[in-house]
């Protein structure tokens, strides 16, 4: 499908995507350092009990693009759930993503 091309493709008018996160939560580690993912469209969640977890930023990331944006930071909660255990039935991943999004566009004139 076409989502799963990559993004400089389908935008020719980008020049560099830089993704940065700040994850907190299961499975994130306890560094609590921004980690630069370059050039991605999704965020994923580290919990290991978490299904359908991660943040898709193409959405976002088409919104920055309509408008020239160059810089958007933002926070959101994982939209995953945690399978339960014996007994326990399934409940929302609590990990959280700060995230940055940095957009350069190439001029005009090098297109
Ligand atoms: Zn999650």
């Amino acid at each position: 499908m076409s989502w799963q091309r990559p993004f400089k493709e389908l935008n020719p008018e980008v020049e560099q995507l830089v993704v940065k996160v700040l994850e907190e939560g299961k499975g994130a580690g306890q560094s609590h350092e921004w980690q630069t993912l370059g050039s991605v469209t999704r965020l994923d969640c580290h919990n290991p009990l978490c299904q359908r977890g991660g943040v898709d930023l193409h959405h976002t990331l088409r919104e920055m693009v309509a408008t020239r944006r160059a810089e958007l930071e933002d926070v959101k909660m994982c939209p995953g759930l945690e399978g339960g255990g014996p007994g326990a039935g399934p409940r929302h991943c609590l990990n959280r993503f700060a995230f940055r999004i940095s957009l350069a566009y190439k001029a005009e004139s090098d297109r």
